[in-house]
Parts: structure tokens; sequence; C-alpha cells
């Protein structure tokens, strides 16, 4: 499959940057230990593409590995930053949110979440961001295995129902990458915005 062939290119801190050959991008995003670097493994079926872009350096910066010639996966910095300075964080997020505002080839976000954790002001803030600008977000609800499925089910309820009546441009489901559960509905979700 088309993800499997998922490889590194470069990372870049801001869209000037950002490869042009790309034609179609989804981006990453979510709270460190959200369980972003877990699912992108699972998703290109590869052992450590992931840990690339969390190697020193690396982790404040737009990630960029294409599956083909025009197609790209994004891996974004993740947020929650307390070993960073105010002012490298205002700086990470200027060129952050230009990339997310003003990247054309962007066409959707995935956004992790921690299936036993409520969403976090940072998670709605980037639910408020995305709106805002009209790029579809795709939640997914990670290490669904560490619930029982009623309470998984429960979550994901709850968190559609409030995405349906706050966010009606976010869908969401739950996801592990230790069980490879939800594997087949992530894939479609890139296969739609990829227009694969
Ligand atoms: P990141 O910081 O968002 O990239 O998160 P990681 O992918 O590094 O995951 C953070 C921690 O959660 C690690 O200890 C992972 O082993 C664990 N983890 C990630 N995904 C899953 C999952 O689907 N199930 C379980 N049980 N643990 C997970």
């Amino acid at each position: 499959p088309l993800y499997q062939k998922a490889e590194y290119l470069k990372s870049v801190p801001t869209l000037d940057l950002c490869p042009e050959e790309i034609v179609y991008e989804v981006a990453f995003a979510g709270r460190s230990n959200a369980g972003k670097s877990s699912a992108l493994n699972v998703i290109t079926s590869q052992k450590s593409l992931a840990r690339t872009s969390k190697t020193p350096g690396r982790t404040q910066l737009i990630n960029f590995f294409p599956v083909d010639e025009t197609r790209a996966l994004v891996d974004l910095p993740g947020y929650g930053f307390a070993k960073v300075n105010i002012n490298t964080k205002r700086a990470w997020e200027a060129g952050l949110s230009e990339y997310v505002e003003k990247r054309e080839q962007l066409k959707g976000l995935i956004l992790l979440m921690d299936c036993r954790i409520p969403p976090t002001e940072i998670d709605l803030q980037m639910l408020d961001w995305t709106a805002e600008i009209g790029l579809p977000v795709h939640v997914l609800l990670t290490k669904a295995d560490k619930l029982k499925k009623g309470p998984a089910k429960a979550q994901l309820m709850q968190l559609k129902k409030m995405l349906k009546a706050e966010y009606p441009h976010a869908s969401a489901q739950l996801f592990s990458s230790l069980k490879k559960d939800g594997l087949d509905q992530v894939w479609q979700q890139l296969d739609t915005w990829m227009e694969y």
C-alpha cells in the first residue's frame, strides 16, 4: 500500500522552505505523548519512521515524509513544551501557524488525543483554529486498547457529540497502535484527503 512507501525527506522551520513538488499532504498533530509517533509508524507499517522527527533539533520542525512523488505525510511538532522558553515557543507558533494557515497542499489534519484524557485546552484551540481556516480534522482517540470496549466507545460517542455541536469540520474514531485497531479507517481518511 501507498503509506508503506513513506520516506523521510526533510525538516523545515517555516512555510517558505516546504517542498514544492508535493501536491497533497496530511499533517499529524497532538500533545506530546498522545501517541503520534506510534500511530505514524503503524500507518506506514514502519518500525521507526517517526523517530526521525524526534531526533534532537527536529522536534520543533515540520517533518516531511513523502509516500510518492506528489503526496506526503507531515509530522508536526508535538505541543506541550515545558522545556522550551517563551521566545522559542512564540517563534515556533508563528512558523507553525503560517504553515497550517497558508500551505495550500495541506488537505487535512489528523489530531491525536489519548482516549483516556479529555480534550485539553490546546486540543480545543487546535479545533477552533482549524475551524476558522476551514481545514478538515480527523481525531484519533489513541491507546484505545487501554480501555475496555464499552468505555472506549462511550469516550468516542461523547467526543462525536461535542464535535457535531461545536466543530462540524471534525470527525473522530478510536485507534490503537498496539493492536492496529482502526487502521483501515485512518487509511480511508488519508486516501480521501490525498485523492488516492
Ligand atoms: P508521541 O509523543 O505523541 O509521539 O507519543 P508516542 O507514540 O511516543 O507514545 C507515547 C507513549 O504511549 C509510549 O510509551 C507508547 O508506547 C505509548 N503508546 C502509544 N500508542 C499506544 C497504543 O496504541 N497503545 C498503548 N497501550 N500504548 C501506546
